[in-house]
């Protein structure tokens, strides 16, 4: 019997693996991945930014988890020897509608206590010469890597704290009981007293595995990338987007350059037909039978027709998507646009037809399944992995079920939490005797909520 299993070897499952054993050193666990390798899907195919957090409502947890995610990344990388580019990121306004946006946006990001630095249209162009708009904010802190091999240095961090890695093994079924969790991949089964599963595309099935009825779905966005030809990569030295449509702060194709040296333009998002298939046409009957079925889908069409439709129409003729571009990159042809792997979102949609935006947990008495781990998770998955430990661990013995959904934003360095969150430690079975001191978790201060704040709410709301 293992004291945790974890389901799921992409960043989120394999930070959490690590928390794991942080937190209570000497525990056995196990990691089961159903690709050959640990990143195969949304962490190896991605923008590869480390996100600021400039984006995300003040006091919400994905702002709160982005901050702390980005700086836990930085030394991460800087510790493991793991290439990272603090290049930062350039939001270009090209016409008034935008410049407005980007006034919104530099508010928010004082709140979210972040240093930018705002640039009129002269200033952008003496920094950024292929690059036209009416104003820009520069977001210093914004910054790339590979997240593939964020992950990989993850795992032997894993392994060298006696974890266990399986790969190439497809969890089939899940089984709790009072006593454990069971779970199975063909012939093979394996008990463990606690388990996590952070299955990405697959997260909804998985929560079905496990009689977790939730009334999210899986939908898969394919996010498609060009690259620029070898001869274009010195035209930026920033990560250049355009201001989002707070609407749907998602979309945007954007300039990106990668650790690697190449410079990658997307991702758009059009409906996937296969939750891992990767090419364009790629399309799974199981996959697509059940977005055909899943009234959340058709709800969400409905209600963003035209989007849907233009970023169709991007992905089918170039043109379209180079319209995109040529807004604040006027130089870039058709010919400058390569074929480049995509991506696919596993984005979770309620049966309402509503997205959901931030990371989502669910909790049965012995596991923490993560439903929606979307951007940016890659940058957050240390705090990710650390707010899913504590959740795991918690010493509060559920009865049932219990969806964090919800939940109300924390303030900002809310301290009321620290407190409660100090009743989240190991208990003794799992820890042996290397408790943590209750003030530091980790070597670090632990200053924001969990999901599970509701179960440790302070009566005043979270606030201090
Ligand atoms: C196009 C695109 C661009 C993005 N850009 C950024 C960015 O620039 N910065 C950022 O921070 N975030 C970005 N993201 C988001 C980020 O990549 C994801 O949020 C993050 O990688 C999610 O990690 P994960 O571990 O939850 O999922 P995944 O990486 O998808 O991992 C889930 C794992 O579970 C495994 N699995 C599933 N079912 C089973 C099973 N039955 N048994 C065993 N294993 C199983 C899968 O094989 C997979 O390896 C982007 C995402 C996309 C798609």
């Amino acid at each position: 019997m293992y004291d945790f299993c974890v389901i799921g070897g992409g960043i989120v499952g394999a930070a959490t693996a690590l928390k794991l054993l942080e937190r209570c050193p000497g525990a056995s666990l196990l990691l089961v991945e159903k690709a050959p390798q640990l990143g195969t899907h949304q962490t190896g195919h991605n923008s590869g930014v480390v996100h600021s957090g400039i984006y995300y409502e003040p006091g919400s947890r994905k702002a709160e988890l982005c901050r702390r995610g980005a700086q836990a990344t930085k030394e991460f990388a800087a510790a493991n020897g793991i290439p990272f580019d603090e290049c930062g990121k350039l939001l270009v306004a090209t016409n008034h509608v935008e410049l407005r946006r980007l006034d919104n946006l530099a508010e928010r990001a004082a709140v979210n206590r972040l240093e930018i630095e705002r640039l009129d249209a002269a200033e952008l162009r003496r920094r950024e010469p292929y690059i036209r708009g009416v104003a820009a904010l520069l977001v210093p802190s914004t910054g790339i890597i590979d997240f593939r091999l964020v992950t990989a240095a993850i795992a032997k961090h894993v392994e060298a704290a006696g974890g266990q890695i399986q790969t190439s093994t497809e969890v089939d079924r899940i089984d709790e009981t009072g006593d454990a969790v069971t779970i199975g991949a063909g012939e093979q089964h394996w008990s463990a007293r606690r388990l996590v599963v952070c299955a990405g595309f697959q997260a909804d099935r998985l929560a079905r595995l496990a009689s977790i009825r939730t009334d999210t779905a899986i939908v898969p966005f394919r996010g498609e990338y060009y690259q620029l030809p070898a001869a274009r990569k010195d035209i930026i030295r920033h990560l250049i987007y355009p201001v989002p449509d707070p609407d749907l702060p998602f979309l945007g194709v954007h300039l990106s350059p990668t650790v690697d040296g190449t410079i990658t333009v997307g991702p758009n998002a059009v409906l996937g037909l296969a939750r891992e298939g990767y090419r364009k046409f790629s399309v799974d009957r199981k996959d697509l039978a059940e977005l055909a079925t899943f009234p959340g889908l058709w709800r969400l069409a409905k209600a963003n027709i035209a989007t849907g439709a233009r970023e169709m129409r991007n992905s089918l003729f170039k043109r379209g998507y180079l319209r995109e571009c040529r807004k604040y990159c006027p130089l870039l042809q058709v010919a400058d646009l390569l074929p480049h792997e995509a991506g696919i979102r596993a984005q979770a949609v309620r049966r309402d037809g509503s997205l959901v935006h931030d990371f989502e947990l669910e909790r049965t008495p012995r596991s923490v399944h993560v439903l929606n781990a979307p951007s940016p998770a890659a940058t957050s998955a240390l705090p990710i992995g650390e707010l899913i430990a504590d959740t795991l661990l918690s010493d509060r013995r559920p009865t049932g079920s219990i969806a964090f959904r919800n939940r109300p934003a924390l303030e900002p360095g809310s301290t009321a939490l620290i407190r409660d969150r100090t009743r989240c430690i190991a208990p003794e079975w799992a820890c042996g005797k290397q408790r943590k001191s209750p003030s530091r978790l980790g070597g670090k201060d632990f200053s924001i909520g969990g999901p599970n704040a509701s179960e440790h709410e302070h009566p005043n709301g979270g606030r201090p």
